[in-house]
């Protein structure tokens, strides 16, 4: 099923931009050959919200490309076959004992899973699916291991000097200088003598890549190479899968072996003298190919990490990002900047402003008054070309939500009849109809909100304070628990309570707010909290009065 072509406007619409660019592109190199939009992670710890813009950013080039009747695949290739580098926070020191060896040979870290890289894969898998991102996994080790890329490695080695050439030029820049700090324990592409080898064997004896080539002979394809462990060995690239290409040839490599027409890099990569313009050269000058289009993405940061509950800690993951955003709100994060400025996941409040903005842009393409370009985010964020994402059937804010399960503690038949009085208009029939979004407010309140911001409802009245109650303040609670019933409702109870100090200074309920009548209502307001929830502020009082029931209301605040 193929929904319409969401592309309206061009003007400042980067998916639509590159999508354009990608299919002249494959246009110019043969009109029959396929269109790819490639994406590559190593799964060598958890894969964060940062690299998941890895994937988005061709995701909605991809499907843009569909939406528009065109085939495109998008590969993800899972550099599994690198080396592990280090181990990542909070897991066991002892694997730095398998530093140097590839991340499927590294054992799993919990035990449940074939391996390392496996079981960072696993809930990236899923977390991609509940997104609605299809791609196709390519295995590095699966294609290393097998032979796949034998060909491509002896072309390599053949013409390592026009390699090692072209890595000349750019050795001396700075840009580079930089970057090969970064990768230094990547490969052999250091060496600027004759020696240098674009391939780097893994040790028969102790599996780490602690390995130097010290001859190649081109007749037999043989090797020899040296460990740091002590251990020497040798074998026909002909004939032997035991090692891969260092990471500077293997991308451009890759693009020419898979078509590579779109792919997306971090800023890092991206720079003059990068990466990107060596694997460019590399790509055109060894291995006949083109380089893919390519935009460079910025970061992502992260509001709200340091109060994170998330495991092992770290960077949060999409998989915690997906437990509080619905998943059309997390594309709509990452498709509504263009790449190359930084986005923002918030796991803190702010997380009550994504849901308000989000949903003041669902309200605005309801009401058709949404620009093209508004139209077609919000479009790409609600699914893909060949998907629509869940979203609940009862649109309630999430900032209500979050605030109702913080008070009734998650309690079920408690947030049905609050949630019911709150929606007068079309009352909520039963939960299911706030799902999923109910659920992310129930896991964001119990999981980021901090113990001392949660509402903690008095058990017992507030005796010390009832007892210091001046005159007025009696007779403020008094008309609040004499009106209750008859404004039993979410506009009954926001009139009555911002009412009461105009009753008191002898108005209407209606009549307007003067300064000296909002000072009034601010004193109140803050009383109320005191004895309510015993704090000087909390959810939104009619929500709060709401939630509690008229009774509790009654226990709380009646003087003995
Ligand atoms: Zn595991
Ligand atoms: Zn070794």
């Amino acid at each position: 099923m193929r929904r319409q072509n969401v592309a309206g406007v061009k003007q400042g619409d980067w998916v639509v931009a590159a999508a354009d660019q990608v299919i002249a592109e494959g246009k110019r190199r043969s009109p029959d050959s396929p269109l790819v939009c490639a994406s590559g992670i190593s799964p060598s710890g958890p894969i964060h919200l940062g690299n998941l813009r890895e994937i988005m950013v061709p995701h909605f080039v991809a499907d843009e490309i569909r939406r528009r009747g065109l085939e495109c695949k998008h590969i993800l290739s899972w550099d599994d076959y690198d080396r592990l580098r280090k181990v990542p926070a909070g897991l066991p020191a002892s694997f730095a004992e398998h530093i140097g060896r590839p991340l499927t040979s590294v054992p799993d870290p919990c035990g449940e899973h074939q391996n390392w890289a496996e079981h960072f894969k696993i809930p990236f898998r899923a977390a991609l699916a509940e997104l609605g991102v299809e791609v196709t996994e390519i295995s590095q080790t699966e294609m290393y291991t097998s032979g796949t890329y034998r060909e491509q490695i002896l072309h390599a080695m053949r013409n390592r000097e026009k390699i090692d050439a072209v890595l000349g030029r750019y050795r001396t820049k700075q840009a580079q200088a930089a970057e090969d700090e970064a990768e230094e324990d990547k490969g052999n592409e250091g060496a600027s003598d004759s020696d240098y080898y674009p391939y780097k064997p893994y040790c028969a004896a102790c599996g780490r890549d602690t390995t130097a080539i010290s001859s190649f002979d081109e007749d037999s394809t043989r090797i020899r190479y040296s460990c740091q462990c002590g251990h020497s060995d040798g074998f026909a690239l002909s004939e032997g899968n035991g090692g891969k290409l260092v990471w500077k040839v293997d991308w451009p490599m890759r693009w020419a072996f898979e078509g590579v027409t779109f792919e997306a890099g971090g800023v890092d990569h991206s720079s003059p003298g990068s990466s990107f313009t060596v694997g460019s050269q590399l790509v055109r000058e060894v291995f006949g190919g083109q380089p893919p289009s390519y935009l460079g993405y910025s970061f992502v940061g992260i509001s709200g990490a340091a109060k994170m509950s998330g495991s092992a800690g770290g960077a949060p993951t999409p998989t915690d990002a997906l437990q509080i955003l619905e998943a059309p709100l997390l594309r709509w994060l990452y498709a509504r900047r263009k790449p190359n400025q930084a986005i923002t996941v918030a796991f803190d409040q702010e997380v009550n402003r994504l849901y308000d903005e989000w949903d003041a842009l669902g309200r605005k393409v309801a009401a058709g008054q949404a620009e093209p370009t508004e139209l077609a985010v919000r479009e790409r964020s609600m699914g893909s070309a060949t998907r629509t994402l869940p979203t609940a059937e009862q649109v309630l804010p999430f900032r209500t939500l979050a605030s109702v399960v913080d008070i009734t503690t998650g309690d079920e038949e408690q947030t049905l009849r609050i949630l019911r009085d709150l929606t007068t208009d079309e009352p909520l029939v039963n939960l299911d109809r706030a799902r999923p979004r109910l659920d992310r407010a129930q896991a964001w309140v119990t999981g980021y909100v901090p113990t001392e911001e949660r509402t903690r409802v008095r058990t017992e009245p507030d005796r010390a304070r009832l007892e210091q109650l001046s005159p007025t303040e009696r007779e403020a609670l008094k008309l609040l628990l004499d009106g209750l019933d008859e404004h039993w409702s979410l506009p009954g109870l926001t009139s009555l309570v911002y009412g009461v100090p105009k009753l008191q200074a002898g108005l209407e309920l209606d009549a307007p707010a003067t300064p000296e009548l909002k000072t009034a209502q601010r004193a109140l307001f803050s009383l109320l909290y005191t004895l309510l929830v015993s704090r000087d502020t909390g959810p939104r009082l009619p929500t709060l009065l709401l939630a509690l029931g008229a009774d509790r209301i009654r226990t709380l605040l009646s003087v003995a």
